[in-house]
């Protein structure tokens, strides 16, 4: 059997920017999305936020990549196109798709909401979906996708600043839910300052906590401080500053993916606190027992977040009017943007203007 080329493969014409191989470069690319099914809801893509695993994906740097590769998994856009058994939404609603499009709806994870460890989840971008088709994200015109992994986005939400939520919002949510950071009063560090810390400080602001940020970069005090709302601010190899700091915090979001020490954000832990990784270094920790040992501590993980929570997130950043930090940038900029990400040089989120560049993009 011949492959069908991506153009070729469904009945619905479309365009974005694909990556070809492990260069990671990004250029003008047509394929094809399937007709809207029964339980599909078919949108324009408005914007797409640039999330860090793009650029992981684009090199294949996890080695699971499919190329051509569409990136981009913080969608967000306007509704076109419902199918005929679609209860939830309505053409013209404002919505948006994460980093999920499918699961297997009946395991364990499934069936308690957390489609997000569903062993069957499918992926956004770069997967197979059901139909045997890979899927593409949002750097491009269209989407569409079953009603269970969309996501209503309100009318006050701005729909740029609100599309980094859709990642890096529900994976700082999700744990501060979980593991009971959310309450009035209780004092949360969160490990560095970037597309997904800076969201952590919000939402732990909003959530009623004292907001402690660490990081390595000093210069990074004033921002945490005057313009995320954080309550205080630890430069991480200042050992006088870390003394001082020692136990007395409930829980850490560390959001670092570069290796980095963990004894001593343990040591910042009261007893029983929390240290909760969602960025993924790419060596084995180091974690000697004794410093879990001393306060029966803990370290534990979290990884984006179940379609309910999704929705629950977005509401809650809604009503707090909590949306992302960003710099908006037409498509054809995505690969000096990847560049930049890969300095950290944003603040503190790329969201690509999809509805505006698209078609001065072929
Ligand atoms: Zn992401
Ligand atoms: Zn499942």
């Amino acid at each position: 059997m011949v492959a069908k080329l991506p153009e070729e493969e469904h009945p619905k014409a479309a365009f974005g920017w694909a990556a070809r191989d492990q260069s990671g470069v990004l250029s003008p690319f047509k394929f094809s999305r399937r007709a809207t099914g029964e339980k599909d809801v078919s949108f324009k893509v408005l914007y797409c936020g640039m999330c860090h695993s793009d650029l992981h994906m684009v090199k294949n740097e996890w080695a699971n990549s499919i190329y051509p590769l569409v990136p981009g998994h913080e969608i967000v856009g306007v509704v076109t196109e419902v199918g005929s058994k679609v209860e939830k939404f309505k053409v013209g609603d404002k919505v948006g798709v994460g980093c999920l499009v499918g699961s297997c709806h009946s395991c364990d994870n499934c069936t308690n909401n957390l489609e997000n460890y569903c062993p069957q989840l499918i992926l956004t971008y770069g997967a197979k979906y059901y139909d045997g088709t890979i899927t593409y994200g949002g750097y491009s015109d269209t989407m569409v996708a079953d009603e269970h992994f969309i996501v209503r986005i309100p009318d006050n939400m701005p729909l740029d600043a609100t599309a980094p939520l859709l990642c890096a919002g529900i994976t700082v949510y999700s744990p501060l839910k979980y593991y009971g950071l959310d309450k009035p009063g209780t004092h949360v560090g969160v490990v560095g300052l970037g597309g997904l810390g800076h969201m952590a400080v919000k939402f732990a602001k909003a959530m009623g906590a004292k907001v402690t940020v660490i990081s390595t970069s000093p210069n990074k005090k004033q921002q945490a401080i005057e313009c995320l709302g954080a309550d205080s601010f630890l430069v991480s190899h200042d050992q006088d500053q870390m003394k001082v700091a020692m136990g007395t915090m409930d829980g850490i979001i560390d959001t670092v993916s570069a290796m980095h020490p963990f004894v001593p954000l343990l040591g910042l832990l009261k007893s029983h606190g929390k240290l909760i990784l969602v960025g993924a270094p790419e060596k084995p920790l180091e974690l000697p027992a004794f410093s879990l040992l001393m306060g029966r501590k803990m370290v534990g993980g979290s990884c984006i977040g179940g379609m309910k929570e999704t929705q629950e997130m977005i509401d809650f950043a809604a009503k707090h009017s909590i949306k992302s930090d960003i710099e908006v940038i037409p498509l054809e900029y995505v690969n000096t943007a990847m560049e930049r990400m890969l300095k950290a040089d944003v603040r503190y989120r790329f969201v690509i203007d999809i509805g505006n560049t698209v078609n001065s993009s072929h």
